[in-house]
């Protein structure tokens, strides 16, 4: 028998959340960002069901590769360019759109011989201070690439810091324009955030990631209540054991948690090595029985203690959802500090997933 934990992903919930965006950003193309094996899903599992998007966008070139050589035809965006200059012959081999952020970039550009002219992102950097040309050069960069034989669609693009506060993307939408407001060509600037909350900033392409997911941008469960997002990931285990703790009763690594009472616990097949977060708390909420419960003590490689107390029914075998449907990952990400970014994008490959 394997260990009983399981993702399993959601292909409506996928294609629902594409239709989400499509719904909030009518007039802008659609860039899905699938990086990082599409936020852990897996790039290859989920490419097929967001086939409708009007472009992928991620930075691994591997990643890249996979899609075109999946038979993905249309474009694909490296969101952070070439690394090198020898990548510039598989950007146009696998006709791949690549941003360009630094000087490094151009030069290597102007040296290289092309069949079919690039199609370019240049990126501002608008306040971030990631990637990008300060607002200062953009317009010098702009003339030197439209100039350049090896340049076919100019399009320019910035990303927002705090895309969920609407002071920090104006300040960076300010920026943006300042520097870009003269030259023409198509804009990118939204991502998840501000396809779903700043509609000033959608342009000519929208770039969500997280919303794809179905998980929120700005880390809070309730910001995306009412958007219509399904979670796509469901990250599934079992009861695999259960102890009857006495009062005073130490649980787990370093006996973090100690029982107050008689208090019956459950041992879940699922710890840090599966992506279960190692500094989740004690009272991190996780469903056992369909009943919302809590982790009790320290995260083990392979092991979680939760309290069986709101679920007296649960036993060997019974059902756990670590997040899914029934908990949303962003829940769990704000138990232990972090986003559900994080979460989703660390599942660790022995855990089994299957497409539904
Ligand atoms: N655009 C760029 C340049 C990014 O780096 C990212 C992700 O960090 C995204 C878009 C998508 O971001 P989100 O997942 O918040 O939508």
């Amino acid at each position: 028998m394997p260990r009983p934990i399981s993702a399993t992903l959601s292909m409506s919930a996928l294609q629902n959340n594409l239709q989400v965006v499509r719904h909030r950003s009518a007039h802008s193309k659609v860039w899905s960002v699938v990086k990082a094996n599409a936020y852990g899903h897996g790039i290859a599992r989920i490419w097929q069901s967001l086939r409708s998007t009007d472009g992928f966008a991620l930075l691994d070139f591997n990643e890249a590769i996979l899609l075109r050589e999946s038979g993905w035809q249309g474009p694909i965006l490296l969101l952070e360019g070439f690394f090198s200059a020898h990548d510039l012959r598989e950007v146009s081999h696998y006709r791949l759109t690549t941003a360009v952020h630094s000087r490094w970039q151009l030069a290597a550009l102007a040296a290289m011989s092309v069949a079919e002219p690039l199609d370019i992102y240049l990126k501002v950097n608008s306040g971030m201070n990631r990637l990008g040309f300060h607002p200062a050069e953009v317009s010098e960069i702009w003339q030197q690439l439209r100039s350049m034989s090896q340049v076919g669609h100019i399009t320019l693009m910035s990303h927002f810091a705090s895309a969920d506060s609407r002071e920090g993307v104006k300040w960076q939408v300010d920026n943006f324009e300042r520097s870009t407001g003269h030259l023409p060509g198509p804009r990118s600037l939204a991502n998840s955030a501000a396809t779903l909350w700043h509609p000033n900033t959608h342009h000519d392409w929208v770039r969500p990631g997280i919303i794809l997911y179905g998980a929120s941008p700005s880390g809070r469960v309730e910001d995306i209540a009412d958007t219509g997002l399904m979670p796509v990931m469901q990250l599934r285990s079992e009861i695999i054991a259960v102890q009857n703790l006495s009062a005073g009763d130490r649980v787990g690594y370093s006996g973090r948690y100690r029982a107050e009472g008689q208090q019956r616990i459950g041992v879940v097949a699922c710890g840090y090595a599966d992506g279960y977060p190692r500094h989740a708390p004690s009272g991190t909420p996780v469903m056992v029985a369909g009943v919302k419960t809590q982790t009790l003590g320290t995260v083990s490689m392979d092991m979680i203690m939760v309290d069986l107390t709101p679920c007296p029914e649960a036993q060997i075998g019974s059902q756990v959802e670590l997040w899914g449907n029934q908990l949303p990952i962003d829940e769990v990400a704000a138990s232990a500090g972090t986003l559900g970014y994080e979460l989703m994008s660390a599942l660790a490959p022995r855990v089994p997933v299957s497409v539904k």
